[in-house]
C-alpha cells in the first residue's frame, strides 16, 4: 500500500529506487509488498490440510475452484517449495504427515495493531532480520516480521538459524528507541527473559535463560535470539529483535549443538496463540526495560539463569577465560570469578560454554 501510496514512485528511499526496493523487498501476502512464494490458491490448499487428516481431491479441488490434476500439481510444489511430506492413498486422498499450525495473519494482525504493531508476515524469506532492516526504509515502528521459513536464519557471528516450514517462530520487532545506545543496555537479556516466561506460560517450567541471550530447557538450546542495531548509536536508533523458538519442529537437520522444542515438553501448539503471548510479554518487559532500566531486573535473571555459579568458559574469539559464574552487572555484562578477582565482560563476540 505504502509502495503505491508514494507520489513520486522514483523517489530515493535508503539509496534505491523505491521501484527496485518492492524487487529486493519481497512479498507479504496481505499488506502487497510483494508478491508471496506459494499463490493464495496453494496457500488455501495448505490450509486445508494442516488438520493432518485425509483429505480427497476431489474435495480440495472443489474447495479451490480447481481440478483434481491441478490440485495434485499444486500438492507436488508444496512438497518441493516447503519441504512438507505429503502422503497420498489411492481412495481416501492426501495428508500432512504430521499436522500444522499456520501463521494466520488475519487472527494476528488486529491483536498486534491492538499494541501498535503491525504485521508483515511471509510465506518465506532469507531472514526476518533482514528483512525488517530493508522494511525499516518504507515502514515506520513499531512493527513485526514473522515468516513460515527462512532461507538464510542468521545466529550471532555469521552462524546460521535452522528455520524449516511451518515449524517454529522466526520474528523480528522493529522499534525506534530514542536517547542513544545506552538505553539499550541489557535489552537483549529482557528479550531473553521474555521468551523464557511464554515457555513458563506453556507450562515448561523447567525453561532457563543463558547468557547473553538463549534459552535452554535441560541443557538443550529451544530459542535464540539476535540483536541489530541501526541508526545513529548516539541518539535516535532502531533496534531489530530476531527471535527463533523452536515450537512443533522434532526433527531438523544442520543444528550442530543439543536442542529441543516446545512440542517435546508440552505437545503440539498453536504457533498463533503462542505469537500472541510472546507479543504482549515482550511488550511488558520493553516497557519494564525502558522505565526502569536492566539493573531492576536484574535479580529476576540471574535468578532463572541456567549456569549460574556454575564453572564455565568464555570464549573472547582470541583467548579463553575459564571462571565461575557470579551473575551480570547493572548493563548486563557476565560477572565472572576468575582466578580470585571479579571481571566483567560484555559484547557481541562473546560466548559461553559450561565446563564439562
Ligand atoms: P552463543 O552462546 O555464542 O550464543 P550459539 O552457538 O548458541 O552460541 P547463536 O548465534 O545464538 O550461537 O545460534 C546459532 C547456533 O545455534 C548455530 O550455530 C547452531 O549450533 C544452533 N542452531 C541453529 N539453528 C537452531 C535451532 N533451530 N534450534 C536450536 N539451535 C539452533
Amino acid at each position: 500500500k505504502l509502495l503505491s501510496q508514494t507520489p513520486d514512485p522514483r523517489k530515493l528511499v535508503g539509496g534505491l529506487l523505491l521501484r527496485d526496493l518492492k524487487t529486493v523487498i519481497g512479498t507479504c501476502r496481505w499488506c502487497r509488498y510483494h508478491s508471496a512464494s506459494f499463490g493464495g490458491g496453494m496457500y488455501r490448499l495448505l490450509t486445508l490440510l494442516q488438520d493432518g487428516r485425509f483429505h480427497s481431491g476431489r474435495e480440495l479441488g472443489e474447495a479451490l475452484g480447481i481440478s483434481r490434476s491441478a490440485v495434485w500439481k499444486h500438492l507436488q510444489r508444496i512438497q518441493a517449495d516447503a519441504a512438507l511430506n505429503l502422503y497420498k492413498v489411492p481412495g481416501r486422498g492426501y495428508r500432512l504427515a504430521e499436522p500444522l499450525s499456520l501463521l494466520n495473519h488475519e487472527a494476528l494482525a488486529p491483536q498486534l495493531e491492538q499494541i501498535g504493531w503491525s504485521l508483515h508476515l511471509y510465506d518465506s524469506i532469507d531472514s526476518t532480520n533482514a528483512q525488517a532492516l530493508r522494511l525499516l526504509q518504507i515502514v515506520p515502528p513499531p512493527f513485526l516480521v514473522l515468516a513460515e521459513a527462512q532461507s538464510a536464519g542468521r545466529g550471532r557471528r555469521g552462524r546460521s538459524w535452522v528455520s524449516p516450514f511451518g515449524q517454529n517462530l522466526y520474528c523480528s520487532l522493529a522499534i525506534k528507541v530514542q536517547g542513544g545506545a545506552s538505553q539499550l543496555s541489557g535489552m537483549s537479556l529482557v528479550v531473553g527473559l521474555a521468551v523464557m516466561q511464554v515457555l513458563h506460560q506453556v507450562g515448561i517450567s523447567q525453561a532457563g535463560v543463558k547468557w547473553p541471550n538463549d534459552v535452554y530447557v535441560d541443557g538443550r538450546k529451544i530459542a535464540g535470539i539476535l540483536l541489530e542495531l541501526t541508526g545513529d548509536p548516539a541518539d535516535v536508533c532502531h533496534v531489530i529483535i530476531g527471535i527463533g523458538i523452536n515450537v512443533n519442529m522434532i526433527e531438523a537437520a544442520g543444528i550442530d549443538q543439543l536442542w529441543t522444542s516446545v512440542k517435546e515438553h508440552a505437545g503440539m501448539v498453536d504457533r498463533n496463540e503462542l505469537l500472541l503471548t510472546l507479543a504482549a510479554t515482550l511488550r511488558q518487559n520493553l516497557e519494564r526495560h525502558a522505565q526502569v532500566g536492566f539493573a531492576a531486573m536484574k535479580g529476576e535473571w540471574e535468578s532463572n539463569h541456567v549456569w549460574q555459579g556454575l564453572k564455565c568458559t568464555l570464549s573472547t574469539g582470541s583467548q579463553d577465560c575459564s571462571g565461575t559464574v557470579l551473575g551480570v552487572d547493572d548493563q548486563g555484562g557476565l560477572r565472572m570469578m576468575i582466578d580470585g578477582g571479579v571481571r566483567s565482560f560484555s559484547g557481541g563476540e562473546l560466548s559461553l560454554r559450561l565446563d564439562q
